[in-house]
């Protein structure tokens, strides 16, 4: 190991080990390292589909573009397939040793939790793909359940109980962040001591604003990220690296640390 990221390393294990409250950013670096395209990056599915097309408005109004978000949605059941990988099991190794306060996620595919971090300490600022809620009532299914129908051959699944319109309770473009979520976020932002911000590179607001709240109260930023980000100037500790390639190394030693 070269002794720059050895030194890198050791300042964030120094960093946890002095930390009241750490707050874990998260975004699609995390995912793609479990083989999951980043929609927006090289190959990604918004570079086969033009986003313009399946804004939040337009699937209000046009049952074409309604059916053809349902074609799409069909294809989040591979998200069963792919598994965490060893980020999000770090993360979930520092909720078991007390030293996370809670996860902020970019990402939609529920991977944090299925890593073993308790759901109330997950808060998703885009929504996730394990549910699909409906628009009028608010009543919310399952993915199996609606993908169970499509495979039926239902074109457009409607709500059981009031006949209203379903959609996948990932937040589209153009659709507005979800409230309670993204208050949430920033109360926790503010709130942290050190902010660890791990594949992601803060063009998406305002989901990218949480990290400036953490550092306009005054926390710490670490990040953890292949290329470059927005906020790189403002880091305490930049580590440009694969997040599954660095962080389960320094949640180790953070473990051996305290238990010394
Ligand atoms: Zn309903």
């Amino acid at each position: 190991m070269a002794m720059e990221m050895e030194e890198l390393i050791e300042e964030t294990v120094e960093l946890i080990l002095g930390a009241k409250k750490v707050v874990v950013f998260t975004g699609a670096g995390m995912s793609t390292e479990s083989g999951i395209p980043d929609f927006r990056g090289t190959g990604g599915l918004w570079t086969k589909y033009n986003p313009d097309d399946f804004t939040y408005q337009k699937f209000l109004k046009d049952p074409d573009v309604r059916k053809r978000s349902w074609q799409m949605f069909g294809m989040f059941r591979m998200m069963d397939l792919v598994q965490p990988n060893p980020a999000h099991y770090a993360i979930a190794e520092l909720d078991k040793i007390g030293k996370l306060d809670c996860v902020i996620t970019q990402n939609v595919d529920g991977f944090h939790q299925k890593a073993g971090v308790p759901e109330e300490k997950v808060i998703e600022l885009h929504g996730t793909i394990k549910f699909v809620k409906c628009l009028s009532c608010g009543k919310r299914y399952r993915l199996e359940e609606i993908t169970k129908r499509l495979d039926e051959g239902v074109e457009e699944p409607v709500c059981d109980d009031c006949g209203g319109m379903l959609k996948s309770a990932t937040i589209s473009f153009g659709e507005a962040m979800p409230v309670r979520e993204t208050a949430e976020a920033e109360r926790h932002s503010r709130e942290c001591d050190l902010c660890l911000i791990l594949g992601s590179s803060l063009v998406v607001y305002p989901a990218a604003y949480m990290p400036i709240y953490a550092m306009e109260a005054g926390a710490k930023l670490v990040i953890i990220n292949v290329g470059t980000t927005s906020m790189d100037q403002y880091a305490h500790v930049r580590i440009n690296e694969k997040v599954g390639m660095v962080l389960p190394k320094i949640v180790d030693r953070v473990k051996s640390r305290l238990a010394s």
